[in-house]
């Protein structure tokens, strides 16, 4: 049986998306306690046992959910581009956008 602090439970923290550990009897207990425990990032997270898969889909949902904000920002970066060189080859405010 191992002793505390080898055996590590892994949380994803529901604010900032980052993987960490705890300590799995510490996890249990505030899981018990309906407490919370912090991730490195200073979250509070819902203390509470994961099971292996609900993990995974965590991470991929916290993946997809910076996919999603990189793809928006790209988007707009991309549209103040063409706008640009619109208005450098046509003038300013001459020409709308073609594809908003
Ligand atoms: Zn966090």
């Amino acid at each position: 049986m191992p002793t505390d602090g080898l055996l590590l439970q892994s949380l994803t923290c529901g604010s900032c998306g980052v993987l960490f550990a705890v300590p799995a009897r510490m996890l249990e207990q505030r899981t018990a306690l309906g407490g919370v425990v912090a991730c490195p990032n200073g979250h509070w997270c819902e203390a509470r046992v994961t099971s292996p898969l609900q993990l995974r889909l965590d991470v991929q949902q916290a993946l997809l959910a910076e996919v999603e904000r990189r793809l928006t920002a790209a988007l707009l970066d991309n549209a103040k581009l063409r706008q640009a060189v619109i208005d450098r080859l046509v003038g300013p405010r001459t020409a709308p956008d073609p594809a908003p």
